[in-house]
């Protein structure tokens, strides 16, 4: 029997990608898959410290294992990832069981280390960059979470600084993979069948802007030093095969209106944008480093709205930023009022270690302020979903099956083009996931959708993975 890894992952999209990587690897080490603890020989815990309590949660995670580890010693315990990054040495001072701890810019190292501490005993590698000749490991292979859809890794790192963020200590600077290397990838997800894929990024809109610049220095004048984000959603679309194209996540300050002709003029490109706001207040957005203005945002969110048909506008908002008065919640109330979101995740403000914003110790909002205004800003966002949710009721929606719903598995899943949920009867044959399905929309509620299902327009194409046991 194989030996069998598990990996847990505790974070964004960008972390989610990495976990289905270190999977790849260990499969081509010729690991298979377990979801028992007690079954594994390699446990990997890719971490994120964007979460909230990341350490609580990385340390609860380990000490668990500490029992396992015992009554097998063979066992290998990994730990990756942003908290990996920023912690080092200290996760195995604290977990003395940990057998490797690696970063965000060495994953394809993963199996190596594995072996080396086989042989030499616990090991802590971290790299303080990405190489730059390394930092897309395209070649890696990968166990997608998901047949049919894919995340397609465009950038890593951020140039931003906002205040509350550690992405880039942790992630390093923004690097763009070259629209080759992109282009090439989607085509070889589109050859074995995959139809959506989601360009990945911690800000997707200014890709390019190093490349751009490299040219330059390399002597290149005539490019300009400008974002290519707009073209690389053209040329992504044009691969055969892929029917949707979604991005994540990009950054209002950086959103042009190329973009939005991109999407409008690219019937590939879904009719989603999610645009974070984080607050209302100016006040507030400068002393985050935002880059825009509330104005700024909800002038470029017109100009999205009215160049994109039917396009559904989700965001990021947080709530009791350090030093967030009164008059500043009232502006954000406001601006979500104005902006009518689909959906929005909503955020109280929690202070991530090594930030500039967790230094503001004196100006943290009293928690039972900030929890009233959340539950305020709660009721403002769900009123607009609501609305936004109840127009589509009537309408014929395509979607992408994912499977069962969880909420009445009597049920399936589907994903509209605008990203929204839609749970739909069964039809009286299977209908694999990856299926596009036509529904009419009965019901609008603030998460989800309800509807009938209709017809099948496209059937799934991606082969079926047989588990290797
Ligand atoms: S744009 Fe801001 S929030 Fe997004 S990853 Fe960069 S620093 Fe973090």
């Amino acid at each position: 029997m194989s030996k069998r890894y598990l990996v847990q992952t505790f974070g964004c999209q960008m972390n989610e990608h990495d976990s289905e990587r270190i999977a790849g690897l260990l499969e081509s080490d010729g690991y298979s898959q377990t979801d028992d603890q007690s079954q594994a020989d390699v446990i990997v815990v890719n971490t994120c410290c964007i979460r909230e309590n990341a350490d609580n949660k990385l340390y609860g995670a380990l000490g668990n294992m500490k029992q396992l580890k015992a009554d097998n010693p063979d066992l290998q315990i990994m730990v990756g990832g942003c908290l990996a990054q920023k912690d080092r040495d200290l996760i195995q001072q604290r977990a003395g069981h940990v057998d490797v701890v690696f970063g965000t810019h060495n994953v394809h190292r993963a199996t190596e280390l594995l072996s080396d501490a086989r042989t030499n005993g616990p090991i802590t590698e971290i790299w303080e960059a990405a190489d730059p000749d390394d930092a897309f490991p395209s070649a890696l292979p990968a166990r997608r979470e998901l047949d049919y859809a894919a995340w397609l890794t465009i950038q890593v790192g951020c140039d931003n600084s906002c205040a509350f963020c550690i992405v880039p200590a942790v992630r390093g600077e923004e690097i763009s993979r070259t629209p080759n290397d992109i282009v090439a990838e989607a085509e070889r997800l589109a050859a074995d069948g995959v139809t959506e894929i989601t360009l990945l990024g911690q800000n997707v809109n200014s890709y390019g802007r190093d490349l751009a610049l490299a040219a330059r220095r390399a002597g290149n004048q005539a490019v300009r030093i400008r974002p290519a984000f707009a073209q690389l959603l053209r040329s992504v679309s044009a691969v055969r095969g892929i029917r949707r194209v979604r991005y994540t996540s990009p950054h209002p300050k950086d959103m042009t209106a190329e973009v939005f002709d991109a999407m409008a003029e690219t019937p590939e490109v879904m009719p989603h944008l999610h645009f974070p706001l984080q607050s209302g207040s100016d006040r507030i957005l400068t002393a985050m480093h935002r880059g825009y203005t509330a104005d700024r945002f909800l002038t470029k969110l017109a100009a999205a709205r009215a160049t994109i048909p039917d396009l559904a506008v989700t965001t990021d908002i947080i709530v009791g930023f350090p030093g967030e008065t009164d008059d500043d919640f009232e502006r954000t109330l406001e601006v979500a009022a104005a902006a009518e979101f689909d959906s929005a995740f909503t955020f109280v403000y929690s202070p991530r270690p090594g930030t500039e914003a967790a230094e503001l110790v004196d100006d943290f909002c009293d928690p039972a302020v900030v929890k009233d205004r959340y539950a305020r800003l709660r009721t403002v966002t769900e009123r607009s979903a609501l609305a936004k949710h109840s127009e589509r009721i009537g309408r014929l929606e395509e979607v992408i099956v994912e499977g069962p719903s969880k909420k009445d598995p009597s049920r399936l899943t589907g994903r509209t083009g605008q990203n929204k949920l839609v749970h739909f009867d069964r039809p009286d044959g299977p209908l694999r996931p990856g299926t596009y399905a036509r529904v009419e929309v009965t019901e609008g509620h603030t998460q989800y959708l309800m509807g009938d299902f209709l017809e099948v327009t496209t059937k799934a194409t991606h082969r079926t993975r047989i588990p290797v046991l």
